[in-house]
């Protein structure tokens, strides 16, 4: 059975606001999963139900085998680590941590052994005598964690607990939260708005935009099959490029066609897009899956369009090449060592195996 189950989930917060909209997800025992949206798309309120900090307006929540609907949160067996976690700046890291267990009437030595232990997985043993003011964001962030470690919850909820914290700091913690992950063996539902951070953190990603949920897989088909445009857009950096075109058959072949692109469309695609002969779709394809021709032998030339270079962003093992092909402007992540002139001309070699196609309707993926 799933340790957090929601069925048919949605929330109208007060003033009419359909912050999520009938949301269903199944999260395994001890699994790692992340939420991702972008800013208002309803993560939070999505959290704060499974918490109970705010009441579902429709649909049932399990947590174990219990439907928690009507549990307060102190008795529903989670602990919550937010981006903004106050610690009680009069108290030491220690007794932060201790609060909580000392609420619940637990005892001193039992407090003690917990808020120990939680200190040295965290190691910030050395921290424990201090006041939250001698900490740095780091530091305060992991007597956070710590606080919710000491619980032994069933399940932890994270709210886009890094954001606070600079650049360096937060690439560390995310290693520093799944290692904790692998040490606790303990169901964590993690929110965040960053692609980057979902995509390495999570065993399973939700995609959520405007109170929906978009697609629920792991990392790898989040990226290689998004379920529709939303999704292919928003993971992946930079993001994928998007032509709007007119699927055209010419004998056995289907072609993608659009001002000087003419593509041909692979094989293992063509069966699924012979119902948009003459109809217009969407073409997608990633940075990464467009090349320069000069570092290419075999490219078939029905995948070869002649673009013109606009800027060259070197960033170290990559080079960012903003091109200009036709009307569109497209971007190609390409080798350290190809480094055209700007408003010189490239053949831009197109990995159709690795395109993408939607509907211009639904926005929903066909192939
Ligand atoms: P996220 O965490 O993805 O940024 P939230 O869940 O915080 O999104 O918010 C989703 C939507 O619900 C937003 O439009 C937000 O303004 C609205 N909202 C959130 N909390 C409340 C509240 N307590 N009362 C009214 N509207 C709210
Ligand atoms: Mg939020």
């Amino acid at each position: 059975m799933a340790q957090v189950s929601l069925r048919n989930v949605s929330k109208t917060h007060s003033g009419g606001v359909l912050a999520v909209k009938e949301a269903s997800l199944e999260i395994e025992n001890r699994e790692f999963l992340v939420i991702v949206g972008p800013s208002g798309c309803g993560k939070s309120t999505l959290l704060r139900m499974v918490a109970g900090l705010e009441e579902a307006s429709t649909g049932e929540i399990w947590i174990g085998n219990k439907l928690v609907n009507h549990i307060p949160p102190k008795d529903r067996d989670i602990a919550m680590v937010f981006q903004n976690y106050a610690l009680y700046p009069h108290m030491t890291v220690f007794d932060n941590m201790a609060f909580g267990l000392r609420l619940r009437g637990y005892s001193k030595k039992d407090i003690d052994q917990r808020v120990r232990e939680a200190a040295g997985i965290l190691s910030i043993e050395p921290l424990l005598h201090r006041k939250p003011k001698e900490l740095s964001g780091g530091e305060r962030q992991r007597v956070a964690v710590g606080r919710a470690i000491v619980r032994k919850p069933l399940v932890f909820l994270f709210d886009e607990p890094l954001s606070n914290l600079d650049a360096k700091m937060r690439v560390q913690m995310r290693t520093e939260i799944r290692k904790l992950h692998f040490r606790l063996q303990t169901t964590m539902i993690y929110v965040t708005h960053d692609q980057t951070e979902a995509m390495t953190m999570g065993d399973r990603i939700v995609v959520m935009n405007k109170a929906v949920i978009q697609q629920v897989a792991d990392p790898l088909t989040i990226y290689e099959h998004p379920a529709n445009r939303f999704v292919a857009s928003f993971i992946g950096s930079p993001p994928m490029n998007f032509i709007k075109g007119t699927i055209v058959r010419s004998e056995a072949e289907l072609y993608f066609v659009e001002g000087v692109l003419r593509l041909r469309v692979v094989d293992e695609m063509a069966a699924r897009l012979l119902a948009y002969e003459n109809k217009p779709v969407l073409f997608g394809v990633r940075p990464e899956d467009l090349y320069d021709k000069l570092f290419i032998t075999d490219a078939p030339s029905d995948c070869i369009v002649t673009s013109t270079v606009e800027l060259v962003e070197p960033l170290g093992a990559e080079v960012y090449l903003h091109l200009r092909v036709g009307e569109h402007g497209m971007v190609a992540r390409v080798g350290p060592h190809d480094r055209p002139e700007v408003n010189q001309d490239i053949d831009l070699v197109f990995d159709m195996g690795k395109a993408h196609f939607f509907d211009l309707e639904s926005q929903a993926a066909i192939v």
